[in-house]
């Protein structure tokens, strides 16, 4: 994809940090971490949405993804870290080809204070599982 920033790192026209690279895998640190460390991992080949990357793609880079979480949290000292993929711009994805962030976390650090958790009228959680379920 000739205007997409992520492969036009991939092809080696944008420099990065890179972190870790296979045949279809590219892992690099992000240019404007949320925390030191903080790591995008991606498919070479250009998938916009996490739900258009094929699945055998997916667990390339999830196993990856998996290999440079154990190395980030090791070389950060982190007493934790988010996997993320952010998808669409209402979930705030804003370079579009599929990426999974790995943000190294600390107590007390602030990112993403609060999680609004909400809860279902009764007999509505059983209708959106059944609707989910038809669409599968
Ligand atoms: P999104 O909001 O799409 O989930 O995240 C995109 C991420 O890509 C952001 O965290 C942003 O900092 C990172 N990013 C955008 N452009 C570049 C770039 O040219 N190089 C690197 N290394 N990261 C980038
Ligand atoms: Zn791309």
């Amino acid at each position: 994809m000739p205007d997409c920033i992520f492969c036009k790192i991939v092809k080696g026209e944008i420099p990065s940090n890179k972190l870790y690279e296979d045949e279809q895998v590219l892992a690099f640190l992000d240019i404007g971490p949320l925390s030191e460390g903080h790591s995008l991992v991606i498919p070479k080949d250009h998938f916009e949405r996490f739900d258009q990357c094929p699945p055998d793609t997916l667990a390339k880079v999830i196993a990856a993804a998996n290999k440079l979480a154990k190395a980030v949290a090791a070389a950060t000292e982190c007493d934790g870290y988010n996997v993320l993929c952010n998808t669409g711009r209402a979930a705030g994805q804003a370079v579009d080809h599929v990426h999974f962030h790995i943000i190294p976390r600390n107590q007390g650090d602030g990112l993403f204070d609060g999680w609004p958790a909400g809860e279902y009228e009764p007999g509505k959680a059983e209708k959106v599982a059944d609707t989910i379920r038809k669409n599968l």
